[in-house]
């Protein structure tokens, strides 16, 4: 396979995905719109809370718990950060009403952060209310670097008045081993991710034996304090080790729990539950799936292949 190839194909598909003329006219074309939605239907919930839900029931069904956000970040006005804000109610409720083992995740940026912190904290804590009804938990995403500062200062604000928030931190950056110390004093929930967004050099480890490291370094960090985690990633390897810091520590199954993106290594999960660790599987929803759809596969290129199968069959 050559490397540098699928590599291009990576990169001119993150730049799609940011460029708003390719996204308007792939809505704005019925054909294509179905076409592309076919590949995307593998990576989402749907494009409702609704046809999310009947997924989520079917993996409960299977004994995984599940996490659920309504896709969308950068919101730009305060009516926009609302609008959302009431579908992530919508989403505690549904949990309530359908009795589904299911948390709750969110992006700060889509309910208001860039606005102004007062809005997402009042926010937030709607949600959080909710959710504390539904007797479940909410956690935040971990941003673009800029962002950092803001979610992570918002999170410590709120994680005073809500015992049901948690937070996701990227262990590429190299700064999360400061912001680590002072998070992990908070009692939510931690979620380890290596990190996704593009970040300028310096600022964080690449993909590799480093990075792996020091990620198992953070689950290691939690499990000896008994913190609450979750070890969300595809990478089989961090798995496998994981396990043994599990076992090293003879940790609850309330504490921790593996955690992957829906349609995503899936296999690896199902493994996991079947040796008895507590999986959870993460939906997203919602008419944004076209950014979603071109970072899944930017992220793994070899992606195109199984959208073109999904597309054609
Ligand atoms: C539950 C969850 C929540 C997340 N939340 C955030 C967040 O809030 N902020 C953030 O920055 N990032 C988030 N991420 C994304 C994360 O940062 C990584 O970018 C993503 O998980 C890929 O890294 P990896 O750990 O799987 O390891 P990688 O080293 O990227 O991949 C390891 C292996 O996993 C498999 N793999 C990885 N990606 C794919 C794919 N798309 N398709 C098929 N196979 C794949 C491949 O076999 C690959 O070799 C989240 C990820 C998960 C699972």
């Amino acid at each position: 396979m050559d490397t540098e190839l699928l590599n291009l194909g990576s990169e001119a598909l993150r730049k799609a995905a940011l460029n708003q003329d390719a996204k308007n006219y792939v809505l704005s074309n019925p054909t294509l719109f179905q076409t592309l939605k076919k590949a995307a239907n593998r990576y989402i919930g749907g494009e409702t809370l609704e046809e999310t839900v009947r997924k989520v029931q079917a993996e409960n069904r299977r004994s995984f718990k599940c996490s659920i956000e309504f896709m969308g970040e950068n919101t730009k006005t305060e009516e926009e950060a609302n609008s959302a804000r009431d579908e992530f109610v919508q989403i505690c409720r549904e949990i309530k009403k359908q009795n589904l083992n299911s948390t709750v995740s969110l992006d700060l940026s889509h309910i208001g952060l860039n606005i102004s912190k007062e809005l997402c904290l009042d926010n937030l804590s709607t949600i959080c209310r909710e959710a504390k009804k539904a007797n479940t938990e909410v956690l935040i995403s971990a941003e673009g670097h800029e962002q950092t500062d803001a979610v992570l200062d918002s999170y410590k604000a709120a994680a005073k008045s809500h015992k049901n928030l948690g937070i996701t931190l990227q262990a590429y950056l190299y700064r999360t081993k400061d912001d680590f110390k002072e998070i992990v004093k908070e009692s939510g929930r931690i979620r380890i991710v290596k990190g996704a967004f593009e970040t300028p050099q310096g600022l964080s480890i690449p993909r590799g034996d480093e990075l792996d490291s020091v990620y198992l370094e953070y689950v290691d960090q939690l499990l000896y304090q008994n913190h609450t985690c979750s070890i969300a990633t595809h990478d089989d390897n961090i798995q496998q080790e994981a396990k043994k810091i599990i076992q090293k520590y003879t940790s609850s199954k309330e504490i921790y729990e593996f955690e992957s993106l829906f349609g995503i290594r899936n296999e690896q999960l199902v493994r996991l539950q079947d040796e008895g660790y507590p999986a959870k599987i993460y939906f997203v929803y919602g008419k944004e799936w076209y950014l979603y759809l071109c970072n899944r596969i930017a992220e793994y290129p070899l992606n195109i292949f199984q959208a073109i199968k999904d597309i054609v069959e």
